[in-house]
């Protein structure tokens, strides 16, 4: 895949949309667009820029059909990710000109009505119609498809999810016509052990190639713990937050997503290649305060500075 051309590991970023739809003040869509163009310059190849869902939910994300027209104008190599919680944000996402779709199911039923206000019987019909939308496209205009599967790892309206609902979940996605599944420590309860058990027990069943990415959260410290686990079990895509930015609703000093600017050090620093230049990404995080001056940003390695010798891996 082009992609992964010249990298190991693609760091998604989901900033703009994970972490934005988590603060109250809505970013300036010309500020949006200075921070995904300096996100670009550091080399970062995949940026999740927003969600089709109605305004009126999430106004922070408003405008996210110009910003994928935006961006896909000022950096056609760049892959530009959306959610979409039904068929018809897939339809604006497809119009738009999105290179990947992801489709939110939750493990939790409980999770799912509360959060989508839809049953997984409701969500699998979205899905059934989002791969008729797609199969209509010609060949190369059509986006990736992938169904992500929250609350895979737990659940705060549930507790324990067990892994067979997991798998099932993900072997339904996949007949149903999904490119890929991924898996979202939404709640921020996976342990390294249980990213491995249950990322062996998906591949399993649907085959490495079809699930190759993890969301995880850092509500609990374990966030790159977590990657490390899942780089053993083969996952290649891992998705982070600039700055954490967002934080954790529950854990007030934690970070929400994993911090884009730690995974890249961290992965750098054990020889595998994001094809991300540290600098540059400092440089983005700049433009990421300045734009919500007082935002809370996390991060390790931006607080400490890169050790002494440091050096990217080649
Ligand atoms: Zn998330």
């Amino acid at each position: 895949m082009r992609l992964m051309e010249g990298i190991d590991v693609l760091v998604s970023e989901v900033g703009p949309r994970d972490g934005l739809q988590s603060i109250d003040r809505v970013m300036p869509t010309a500020a949006k667009l200075a921070w995904i163009d300096a996100l670009a310059a550091a080399g970062v190849r995949e940026i999740e820029v927003g969600s089709f869902v109605p305004a009126r939910l999430l106004p922070q994300l408003a405008d996210t059909g110009e910003v994928v027209r935006a961006i896909k104008a000022r950096h056609p190599a760049l892959h530009v990710a959306v959610l979409v919680p039904n068929a018809k944000g897939a339809e604006a996402a497809i119009a738009a000109g999105a290179d990947k779709l992801t489709l939110p199911l939750s493990a939790s039923e409980t999770h799912s009505l509360k959060n989508l206000r839809r049953t997984h019987a409701q969500l699998f019909e979205e899905v059934a119609r989002i791969v008729d939308l797609l199969s209509a496209l010609p060949d190369g205009k059509r986006p990736q498809f992938e169904g992500a599967i929250s609350t895979a790892f737990g659940c705060t309206l549930e507790g324990e999810v067990p892994d067979a609902r997991v798998v099932a979940l993900a072997e339904k996605l996949v007949a149903l016509g999904c490119d890929e599944v991924g898996l979202s420590d939404t709640s921020g309860y996976a342990n390294p052990a249980q990213v491995r058990r249950l990322v062996r027990a998906v591949h399993d069943a649907i085959g490495p190639g079809r699930m190759t990415g993890l969301h995880l959260h850092n509500t609990r410290g374990l966030g790159l713990a977590n990657v490390v686990a899942g780089l053993e079990v083969g996952i290649t895509t891992f998705d982070s937050s600039q700055g954490g930015l967002g934080g954790c609703p529950f854990a007030p000093g934690a970070s929400g997503n994993i911090v884009t600017e730690d995974l890249v050090f961290m992965l750098e620093s054990m020889g595998l290649r994001t094809g991300i230049d540290l600098a540059p990404l400092m440089v983005a995080r700049r433009f990421l305060a300045d734009a919500l001056p007082g935002e809370p940003l996390y991060g390790f390695m931006p607080d400490a500075g890169l050790p002494l010798g440091f050096r990217a891996a080649a």
